[in-house]
């Protein structure tokens, strides 16, 4: 007999994956998929990166219509991991995420002419 099936201890796991990966998937405020769109980067640290949004959508927002949706998908993700039992990303806390990717949107900000 095949018990181990029965533990659903990996299913927490699976949902977050799946959850990452189809809030990552798509822009956040167009809705289109990166399979024929470019994701704007987002560096919230030296090994850690989001992606709310298309390139093309990020060139036409302003700073707090970018901080709007980095904190939105940080928020949704921190959500769906709490709930499967997780209190970080990628071992760094949500909060910390959200002042990273700000960060990084206020430097963006500066280096555009
Ligand atoms: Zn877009």
């Amino acid at each position: 007999m095949k018990t181990y099936l029965k533990r659903p201890w990996y299913k927490p796991i699976l949902q977050l994956m799946s959850f990452l990966f189809s809030i990552c998937s798509k822009c956040l405020r167009c809705g289109d998929s990166w399979y024929w769109k470019k994701a704007h980067i987002l560096n919230y640290s030296d090994s850690g990166s989001i992606f709310p949004c298309c390139e093309e959508c990020w060139s036409q927002m302003d700073v707090s219509e970018k901080e709007f949706y980095a904190e939105l998908l940080i928020r949704e993700a921190e959500r769906t991991s709490s709930n499967a039992g997780f209190s970080h990303y990628n071992g760094w806390p949500f909060q910390a995420i959200i002042g990273g990717a700000f960060q990084e949107i206020r430097k963006e900000e500066s280096e555009a002419v």
